[in-house]
């Protein structure tokens, strides 16, 4: 189990972004993380996966354990090599590199396991396969989230963190990685899944936090965060009558619908 506790962060010594944050990711589940720009989300996921210090982040209070120890003070390499991987928002691929060196790159903390992880990521992402030999800054926007992702597959890792991995792509191509991230949890790596697509991430996961301003406010099952008509209209943009996949019972609804009050204030 990945943790943290009473978790208080700091930028710069007077950017206060966590604010007390406890959290859970258990061995093999999926966790969604929501909350609006701003929230902490990127930060939290600094701090468990060790790279707060890159951007002048410290932790204040609290701890983030691995299985019960802490691993606050651990480098993010140290963190790697128990199994802890981050992939970071925005498609970070090294572009002028090929897919192939891309993800020879990300077996840096396994070598040995090198070909095994080859293969498993080229099964996850055929469309790897045929761009092996092609240069990463030429992939499509999917393309390159599928690289990033696949790059962090490569150490094996037990606990994935994905910032924002649908942000700013096609429909179908959001389908696609909601599909992939199943079945990497499925062959039994957990993932903590930051997303602005709370459907998507809510209707994949088994259970769901929402932070606001550097605090955890909801922490539920996903099933129930999905349900809750105050977290569908406030935070999904949904109206308490709409279905689970967003359809909305009449035109009328959309036609006047608002948003009317912040949740959870
Ligand atoms: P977003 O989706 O916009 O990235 P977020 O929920 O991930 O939002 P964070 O990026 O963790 O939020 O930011 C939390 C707070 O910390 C914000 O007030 C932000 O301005 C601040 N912050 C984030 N990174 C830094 C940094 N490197 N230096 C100083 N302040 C930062």
């Amino acid at each position: 189990m990945l943790s943290v506790r009473n978790l208080e962060v700091v930028y710069d010594d007077v950017v206060l972004a966590l604010r007390g944050v406890s959290l859970d990711v258990p061995d093999g589940r999926i966790v969604a993380l929501l909350g609006a720009n701003g929230a902490g989300k990127s930060t939290l996921l600094r701090a468990l996966s060790g790279l707060l210090d890159v951007h002048d982040g410290e932790i204040r209070k609290g701890d983030v354990t691995l299985d019960g120890h802490s691993v606050a003070t651990m480098s993010a390499t140290g963190l790697a090599k128990r199994g802890v991987k981050h992939v970071l928002e925005g498609r970070r691929v090294f572009k002028e590199l090929t897919v192939e060196e891309n993800l020879r790159i990300g077996a840096h903390s396994a070598r040995r396991d090198l070909a095994t992880n080859l293969e498993r990521v080229y099964d996850l992402f055929p469309r790897l396969i045929e761009r092996r030999t092609g240069t990463a800054g030429y992939l499509s926007g999917g393309e390159q989230q599928m690289l990033a992702i696949g790059r962090a597959l490569m150490s094996g890792p037990r606990f994935l963190l994905l910032d924002e991995p649908s942000l700013g792509l096609a429909p179908l191509v959001v389908a696609q990685i909601r599909d992939i991230i199943l079945e990497i949890n499925r062959q039994g790596t957990a993932v903590l899944l930051v997303e602005q697509n709370a459907t998507m991430a809510l209707q994949i996961a088994e259970h769901g936090y929402v932070m606001e301003t550097g605090r955890i406010v909801m922490d539920r099952p996903a099933a129930e965060l999905l349900a809750d008509d105050d977290v569908r209209e406030f935070y999904l943009g949904l109206r308490p009558d709409d279905g689970v996949d967003g359809a909305r019972s009449s035109f009328r609804d959309v036609k006047h619908y608002k948003r009317r009050k912040r949740w959870a204030s």
